[in-house]
């Protein structure tokens, strides 16, 4: 590995040199979807970012395991332990079962991943088929006096810790504020930063889903089941940890807290944050009903891949703000990248020497805190240098394993549209140029002989008002 990987750690607050627990291995893992309902494309950009992530680390030669957990029980629609259950509130607008609801929408969240090339992580496990471990994790909690009953339910006791807050631009007031601003402010904990582990007194009498425990039926909170779902297949050390900016408090804060406290030891050191799309309302959120998703942008005849695109132009870093104006700005860019790289001649001899050359340039980029615009303003570089067209279509195919904008598949793509491949479609436009120049000049034998020639290769030219047009021969 030459290239050496930085980019922004949340626990320290510093661009960092990633180094993981293992030689050359990452143990990886990522916040899935709570699914109650279709993803929104904000939800999508951090999966789009977390997919760079890891396509990053694997083309810098990293053996990553990638794990993700499906919320499909407990997330409540307050971060704060408060509200309704999101999967069951689903379920009620569906007249449907909570199972249902998160088969159907973990299919949908997939379907939208596959649409935006991200790669499905190693190991999806839902919520509902660990709760055994969830037990297991709350037990020993509370047997080391991290936990304790009150009122039915099983809390987190954040008094326990020295250092509760330890994403700490977090400021104890500000967070408080949201909790006190709750009128459903939960009376049986002992101090207002402390969390539910499990339920099972909870005002949700119509709860759908609950399970045995030994304090009774219930089911469990939100945080734990990343704790454990990550500790179940990554073990007790994990490099890093991703999600959205709003993950930080308090969903990655208690999952800190929970699995040190079970550990007893530094659980996670990398925790990577992909801002928010805010739309012109601000943040992108499914509560607010009307939301945008990929479905709907396809209704609108755009490629999901030029939302990619659109992600992959900004920083992970940065709040973007989605407008039509800016992906139809996308759209006419990413057309005129796919046609260019389309129109490259992949046979012949690649320069390994420009090869290696500019695959460094791409990995700077990207090691370079996750750049990603610069990492594409190298393939533009890289496309308009003085270098065989195989050498450019190699890098093509070589950027697109961490780009994923179908660089070079979309070629292929073409050839299925009209039966004619984008070299040959090449060729045909430059002769029907050619032909032109040659009827100016009244030479019509050679313009003649063009027309000869591309009907002898299954091509027929047709002289019409608006110009020349070419059709592939019928056959029958
Ligand atoms: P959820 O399905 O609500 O659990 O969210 C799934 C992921 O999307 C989490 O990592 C959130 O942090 C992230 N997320 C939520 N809203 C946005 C947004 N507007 N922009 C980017 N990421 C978001
Ligand atoms: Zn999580």
């Amino acid at each position: 590995m030459e290239n050496k990987l930085y980019f922004y750690n949340s626990l320290t607050r510093k661009v960092e040199l990633f180094v993981p627990n293992e030689d050359g291995k990452v143990a990886m893992y990522t916040c899935g979807p709570t699914v109650y309902h279709f993803a929104h494309i904000g939800n999508l950009r951090s999966y789009i970012m977390e997919d760079l992530l890891e396509k990053t680390l694997r083309y810098l030669g990293y053996d990553v395991k990638r794990v993700m957990n499906i919320t499909d029980v407990g997330h409540l629609s307050s971060d704060a332990d408060t509200g309704e259950d999101k999967m069951l509130k689903g379920a009620k607008r569906e007249h449907k079962t909570v199972m249902e609801i998160a088969g159907f929408y973990t299919e949908a969240f997939f379907n939208d991943c596959a649409k935006l090339n991200i790669k499905t992580p190693d190991v999806v496990e839902p919520a509902t088929n660990c709760i055994p471990e969830f037990i297991h994790m709350i037990e020993a909690l509370l047997q080391k006096g991290y936990a304790y009953e009150s009122g039915g339910n099983i809390y987190f006791d954040t008094s326990r810790l020295k250092d509760y807050y330890v994403f700490s631009n977090q400021n104890e007031k500000e967070l408080l504020i949201g909790v006190r601003d709750d009128v459903d402010e939960d009376e049986n904990k002992r101090n207002k930063s402390d969390f539910v582990l499990w339920f099972t007194k909870s005002k949700f009498e119509d709860q759908e889903l609950k399970w045995e425990s030994p304090w009774g039926m219930g089911y469990p909170g939100w945080h734990i089941e990343c704790s454990c779902i990550g500790i179940k297949h990554l073990g007790e050390y994990m490099d890093i940890h991703c999600g959205g900016v709003d993950n930080i408090f308090p969903h990655h804060t208690n999952e800190i807290a929970q699995s040190e406290s079970y550990l007893g030891h530094k659980w996670c050191n990398y925790w990577f944050h992909v801002h928010h799309l805010n739309d012109k309302a601000g943040k992108m959120s499914k509560s607010k009903g009307d939301f945008l998703t990929v479905s709907l942008l396809e209704s609108k005849g755009y490629d999901p891949l030029v939302y990619r695109l659109f992600c992959l132009q900004s920083h992970y870093r940065k709040p973007l703000e989605f407008s039509y104006e800016n992906l139809d700005n996308m759209g006419t860019a990413y057309e005129k990248l796919v046609k260019r790289i389309g129109s490259l001649k992949k046979e012949g001899q690649v320069d390994q020497e420009k090869f290696a050359e500019y695959r460094e340039q791409f990995e700077a980029a990207l090691c370079n805190d996750l750049n990603s615009s610069s990492a594409i303003t190298v393939l533009y570089d890289m496309l308009k240098a003085d270098i065989s067209d195989a050498t450019k279509y190699a890098l093509a195919e070589s950027f697109d394993e961490v780009l994923s904008l179908n660089l070079t598949a979309a070629r292929e793509a073409k050839k299925a549209d009209n039966g004619v491949d984008p070299e040959m479609e090449r060729y045909i436009l430059e002769k029907i140029e050619e032909r032109s120049a040659a009827k100016k000049e009244k030479n019509f034998s050679k313009a003649d002989a063009i027309r000869e020639e591309l009907l002898q290769k299954g091509i027929v030219l047709e002289d019409t008002r608006q110009g020349v047009v070419w059709k592939v021969a019928r056959t029958d």
